[in-house]
């Protein structure tokens, strides 16, 4: 009873193994995205194409990030944006210890630390 239920879908089995065989086919192709991509000028290695066009912009000295408030230009779009914070005044790193505020995070970083370098001076 059981066996000839299985020969009776023998045919789906097959149709839906033919569909599995396409998906594998298709993602086969996609595969193609997580090859190494390798700059032409160096031996810059990134998995990701975007992080590679964003190097290259090194090389060829290209900037296609535009300061909307001036003729500056980036190759980064983070670099850009710290840029237009000194436009806007806008300083989204605060001090956890004084109203200090910074544009960029390694700048607060570096105030944190003489903080804590004037702390220890006040108790000696
Ligand atoms: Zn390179
Ligand atoms: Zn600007
Ligand atoms: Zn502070």
């Amino acid at each position: 009873m059981v066996m000839r239920r299985l020969y009776g879908s023998h045919d789906w089995v097959e149709a839906r193994q033919l569909s599995g065989l396409a998906m594998t086919r298709s993602r086969g192709s996609r595969g193609k995205d997580t090859r190494l991509h390798r700059c032409s000028y160096c031996n810059y290695v990134t998995k990701r194409r975007a992080n590679l066009q964003r190097h290259r912009y090194k090389h060829t000295g290209e900037k296609p990030f535009a300061c909307p408030y001036c003729d500056h230009k980036c190759a980064d779009q983070s670099n850009l944006q710290t840029h237009i914070f000194r436009h806007t005044g806008e300083k989204p790193y605060t001090c956890p210890y004084c109203p200090y505020k910074a544009i960029q995070k390694r700048h607060l970083d570096i105030h944190t630390l003489k903080h804590v370098d004037q702390d220890r001076d006040d108790m000696l």
